[in-house]
């Protein structure tokens, strides 16, 4: 997937309009934070699909990137991206599944420093070269079983989590700066919500803010 060619594949205009009434989709469902819509309005999702699949990129869909994995939804990306940040500005994030990258790439306009973390290889790969491609330098990558996150840079301002344990991981929590913050869904594949975990001197508060439909957080082991 390279991006030279496929903007001389001429996407560029059709790709912008696009991706302008995604923006609007986005505002009707309640998204209101500039920022995050910003981020999205400059994130280029059709290079992190299958061409076969660029005529449905800029509508607020989940879609397939392979190895039984999928690109998140628009409107996930952008809620779980304005959760994270409305306690206020944050220097680094840790993302839990980079997948295709693209929730990597909207995060990393927004923050100084994104750490992402990837189980399956290929994916990391993949994502990995289109970021460095797009010239989006303040992200460091790792192929890795994330639901131990990244104790070396930690710890983080924000967690990001884009696939659901079936509880609330210490490790991760343990990884959070006092004040920090994670968000994360929890619970088995048709009863999962949302949440929102702070940090605190003592423990945790858990927040728990919409129902919605992830992939597992797969503990242990590497594909
Ligand atoms: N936000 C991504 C979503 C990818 S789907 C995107 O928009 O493309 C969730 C990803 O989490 C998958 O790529 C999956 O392989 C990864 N994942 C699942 N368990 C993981 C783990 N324990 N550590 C790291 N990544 C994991």
């Amino acid at each position: 997937m390279e991006v030279a060619s496929r903007k001389v594949a001429g996407i560029g205009m059709t790709s912008s309009r696009a991706r302008e009434r995604l923006i609007k989709r986005l505002v009707e469902r309640g998204i209101e934070d500039k920022r995050v819509l910003d981020a999205v309005r400059h994130t280029p999702r059709h290079l992190f699909v299958d061409e076969a699949l660029s005529h449905r990129v800029y509508e607020d869909v989940s879609l397939p990137i392979g190895f039984n994995q999928t690109i998140s939804q628009p409107y996930m990306v952008a809620r779980m991206t304005e959760i994270l940040f409305a306690g206020g500005a944050m220097n680094n994030v840790l993302e839990v599944g980079t997948g295709s990258g693209y929730q990597t790439s909207v995060l990393a306009r927004l923050v100084s420093k994104v750490y992402s973390v990837e189980r399956i290889k290929p994916l990391q790969i993949r994502a990995r070269k289109l970021l460095s491609q797009l010239k989006q330098s303040n992200i460091t990558f790792k192929y890795s079983d994330g639901s131990m996150g990244w104790a070396a840079n930690a710890p983080y301002d924000g967690i990001l989590v884009a696939a659901a344990p079936e509880e609330i991981p210490a490790e991760l929590v343990e990884q959070l700066k006092v004040g920090g913050r994670m968000v994360i869904p929890v619970g088995e594949s048709h009863n999962q919500a949302l949440h929102l975990v702070v940090r605190t001197e003592s423990g945790f508060d858990d927040h728990t803010i919409e129902p919605v439909c992830f992939v597992p957080l797969i503990s242990g082991g590497l594909q």
